[in-house]
């Protein structure tokens, strides 16, 4: 067991507490837990209460939820394999709901016993009419193996922690106890103290204490929202000085719009542009053209036409006598750009260059014409972030799939000359409230209006036993000489529902469905050579059918491909769904989305796949995304960056979100530097948390 050291420092390390040890503090660490102060904010996921819960009668398949039951019998019976599975029957007095597990450890067949009371949660299906939950998660709350005194027995509510391997329920209820009688009485306060009178919250020790042992749903409810606030307010502190410094202490470069080449080129454009792209240009030419240094986020969806925006953008700084940069993830999308941006300026005097990574042959030549300020515009992957690259004068960099690069690449990027014009574009539509939280205050311009050649994608959901049909109604489109992708979730190792598995499939479709077609498979674990000489076939046509995970480069063009089969789609999020239907619909024939479902869908992913059938509006699916799933893993969000919530739940505290923010952007308008001694803690707090942050974003 642990050394116990007794410390009055919260942020020690968890392994001193009391019961806790290395092995046990190694366990924790992959749960974020790093510290005793850690241990004591990790909140319960969900609360059990030992008070018969719900009436079981209203239920249907598809409902999510937690309840507490008694069982009313327990059965073993063995498969014609000679399998086991065990059943239990729990009521809650009229209605009964059965509990199965297919493979269990030998211990439930005596943990479950007739008469004990049993907390459940998991998803209600039905199986031959009868309500049934599948490998719930669940907890024996009568304790009556517990013979031991101890804090939990007999309480009310109890706390549901989230876990990792060899950490129980049990064991972190106790570590939680331990740490709190232990050290609560040396938890420090977060919020200033006028805050908190303004908003009644509890102070931070008593809140804390709730959170874990509190008895009463409504009140941790409240108390959770303090948490939200906590959060909320000290990233709403980085942005308001991230404000303030743009507003007062740089310069941008004043750029003057000439008309020349930018009229030159639009008049030549072999499209009209959309309305929704002559606004988002005016915005940026207004900021360009004013004294501000721009830093602004292009979102638009897939295929809304950002690439050609862009290209005014960098016209501009050019006629301007200066150098503009866009840089892609990847070389097949600095290429695709190279290659659209050459041809769009077919006929005039713009020096348009290409920088990869690695040594290749004319790569010296192009660097010196960078350094000269004779290559104009530069297009480039983050090979352009490398020390020996030196820009003569430039004005205006853009940053492609900006979520793709960290914040310390963008950073960068700004740092290649004093105060460039700043573009960053985003296929990921973001709802508002998360815009405000992940981009602060950027300023956003939206592209919401799809070029008038293209077609809606049409999308289909059909059963995976329908799976043939789907396959001779592609075979249509590839007669037609169109393109095809099919894509699978990834198989991660621990599930145990079979998934199809890219390979398997790959193997199928190209020897048994559609020999005559040439096919090729793309996963993640490929070299990224070998995934893009593969992609650039697929660009190319000379593979008909591409069998993928995931990893289909976002942004990649590819108009001639009209169809995407997603296998399993009930397993992708919304907005990973949005992303794969728009690889297709690109060229001008119409285009097809077949979201294939494997049975059992829970409710959620019903909804899911109905919202694709429903709109192909990317703002309206990342509300209900966001809706459905919480913002944690909205695409693009996670690898951002930026500061990641730990209470707060962007859905739920919306409101709080926007107190936070008036408060904090009052503060900091008052006092920028928090010299005032009433933000002396606040100080402290926030530089202790924020000064590597702010250098990543002060620019
Ligand atoms: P994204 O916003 O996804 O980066 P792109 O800039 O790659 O989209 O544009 C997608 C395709 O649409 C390109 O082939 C581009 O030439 C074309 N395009 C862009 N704007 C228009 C328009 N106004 N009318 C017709 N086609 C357009
Ligand atoms: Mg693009």
């Amino acid at each position: 067991m642990a050394e116990s050291k007794k410390t009055t420092d919260l942020n020690s390390e968890v392994k001193y507490l009391k019961g806790v040890g290395e092995h046990r503090a190694q366990l924790l660490s992959k749960l974020g837990i790093k510290t005793i102060l850690d241990l004591m904010e990790h909140f319960p996921k969900v609360y059990i209460s030992r008070k018969l819960s719900v009436t079981l009668g209203d239920l249907k398949p598809g409902d999510m939820l937690a309840f507490t039951a008694v069982i009313s019998w327990v059965d073993v019976h063995q498969t014609a394999k000679g399998r086991n599975i065990l059943s239990i029957g729990v009521s809650d007095g009229k209605v009964g709901i059965i509990c199965s597990w297919f493979t269990y450890p030998p211990v439930y067949e005596k943990m479950f016993l007739p008469g004990r009371l049993v907390w459940l949660n998991g998803t209600i299906t039905e199986f031959n009419g009868q309500l049934e939950m599948v490998h719930p998660e669940f907890e024996l709350i009568d304790d009556w193996e517990d013979t031991k005194e101890d804090f939990w027995k007999n309480r009310e509510v109890l706390p549901v922690y989230p876990l990792t391997e060899g950490i129980n329920q049990k064991l972190m209820r106790r570590l939680i106890y331990n740490a709190f009688a232990l050290y609560a009485g040396f938890i420090e306060e977060k919020l200033p103290e006028n805050i908190i009178a303004k908003h009644h919250f509890l102070e931070r020790k008593t809140a804390l204490q709730k959170m874990h042992f509190g008895q009463n749903p409504a009140e941790i409810e409240k108390v959770r929202r303090r948490f939200a606030y906590e959060d909320f307010f000290y990233t709403q502190l980085l942005w308001a000085r991230h404000k303030t410094f743009h507003t007062t202490k740089t310069k941008g470069i004043k750029f003057i719009n000439k008309k020349q080449l930018t009229t030159g080129v639009y008049k030549k454009l072999p499209f009209t542009l959309t309305k929704a792209q002559k606004k988002v240009l005016w915005e940026i030419f207004a900021d360009m053209c004013s004294e501000k240094q721009m830093s602004r986020l292009l979102q638009g969806d897939v295929g809304s036409g950002k690439t050609v925006v862009t290209l005014f953008a960098m016209l501009l700084a050019v006629e301007n006598g200066y150098q503009s940069a866009l840089m892609a993830p990847t070389e097949i999308l600095a290429e695709q750009h190279y290659e659209t941006i050459t041809n769009l300026l077919k006929g005039f005097e713009v020096q348009v260059c290409l920088l990869k990574g690695g040594v290749y042959k004319g790569k010296e030549a192009i660097k010196k014409a960078i350094a000269e300020g004779s290559a104009q515009i530069v297009i480039g992957t983050h090979a352009l972030l490398q020390k020996d690259i030196n820009f003569k004068r430039l004005g205006f960099a853009c940053v492609d799939e900006q979520h793709r690069f960290g914040v310390e690449q963008r950073a960068k990027l700004a740092n290649l000359a004093e105060h460039p014009d700043l573009l960053y574009l985003s296929a990921t539509p973001i709802p508002r409230s998360l815009a405000m939280t992940v981009y602060g205050d950027l300023e956003v311009s939206i592209l919401d209006e799809l070029p008038p050649t293209r077609k809606p994608v049409r999308t289909i959901i059909r059963p995976s036993s329908k799976i043939d049909t789907v396959y001779s109604e592609v075979r249509q489109e590839l007669a037609l000489g169109r393109q095809v992708y099919i894509v699978c979730p990834l198989v991660e190792e621990s599930e145990k529902i079979a998934l199809l598995d890219a390979t398997k499939l790959y193997e199928y479709i190209s020897q048994k469905v559609f020999p005559e077609y040439p096919a090729s498979l793309l996963h993640g674990r490929m070299p990224v050579k070998e995934k893009d000489m593969i992609m650039q076939k697929f660009k190319a046509g000379e593979i008909k059918i591409l069998v993928s995970t995931t990893v289909i480069e976002v942004g990649v063009d590819v108009p001639n491909a009209s169809v995407m089969i997603v296998e399993h789609a009930e397993r992708f999020g919304l907005a990973q769904l949005h992303q794969l239907r728009g690889r297709v619909g690109r060229g001008s024939a119409q285009a097809y989305c077949y979201l294939i479902e494997h049975s059992p869908v829970s409710e959620v992913a019903w909804q899911r796949l109905t919202t694709m059938t429903k709109t192909t509006d990317g703002f309206i699916i990342a509300e209900k995304d966001l809706e459905l799933r919480g913002p944690g893993e909205i695409f693009g969000y996670e690898q951002s960056g930026l500061p990641v919530f730990r209470f707060a739940n962007l859905v739920r505290d919306q409101e709080i979100l926007r107190l936070a923010r008036q408060d904090a952007f009052e503060i900091v308008h008052a006092d920028p530097d928090f010299e005032l001694p009433e933000n002396a803690l606040l100080k402290k707090i926030y530089f202790s948390q924020f000064t590597d942050k702010e250098k990543l974003i002060l620019y």
